[in-house]
């Protein structure tokens, strides 16, 4: 007979075993970084975060300083956020889970052009300060400009981290570590599903 739960069953543990293989010590972090995949997505009319004013400043596609603009923070409901972004880049950016690693579109990307924000388009970071850090994750050692980010003390999961968000529109886009390489020392370890590139 074919036993159809078996074979599911072996490729679940070669697919474990593969990604064991492929992530190494960036496969476990996720385990522990991660809230892991919910099966279910909530998304209710609940609107999130403190409207007001920011300073940002703008980039064109080609990484030009355009300026600072005062601009009105973007705060949409949960059900708006999810139908805009899709369920994995909502999991991601509006309810703060982290992507699995290896898995997203701009960890191996290479291009030149800048990294936008997925849900309100703020420019977040230059491809000239990408770098290799061999975790899986699109790193970077600088924000684009830093009024564009805020950062965060996160105590989640039992550890003290530094979350990196959108300024304008809050969304989660990662964690900022003490472990980059020069001129800053900061590894700036985002989500691909946070953040949208643009060819310059
Ligand atoms: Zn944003």
């Amino acid at each position: 007979m074919f036993d159809s739960g078996r074979i599911l069953r072996d490729q679940g543990k070669q697919v474990t075993r593969r990604l064991f293989l492929i992530g190494g010590v960036s496969f476990t972090a996720y385990l522990t970084m991660s809230r892991l995949s919910k099966s279910r997505v909530e998304a209710s009319e609940t609107v999130h975060g403190t409207p007001g004013k920011v300073t940002i400043v703008n980039f064109s596609d080609d990484g030009r300083n355009l300026g600072k603009e005062t601009v009105p923070k973007i705060l949409k409901s949960d059900q708006e956020w999810l139908q805009q972004l899709g369920k994995n880049s909502f999991q991601i950016a509006r309810q703060a889970d982290t992507e699995m690693p290896y898995t997203g579109v701009s960890w191996r990307e290479h291009g030149h052009g800048i990294y936008r924000c997925i849900c309100c388009g703020t420019a977040i970071f230059s491809s000239q300060t990408k770098f290799e850090s061999g975790t899986g994750w699109p790193s970077f050692w600088q924000p684009i400009a830093k009024e564009n980010v805020a950062e965060k003390q996160d105590m989640s999961l039992g550890m003290a981290r530094t979350e990196v968000k959108c300024v304008r529109c809050e969304a989660h886009l990662g964690h900022v570590f003490e472990d980059g390489p020069k001129p800053t020392g900061l590894r700036y370890c985002m989500n691909s599903a946070s953040m949208k590139f643009v060819k310059a």
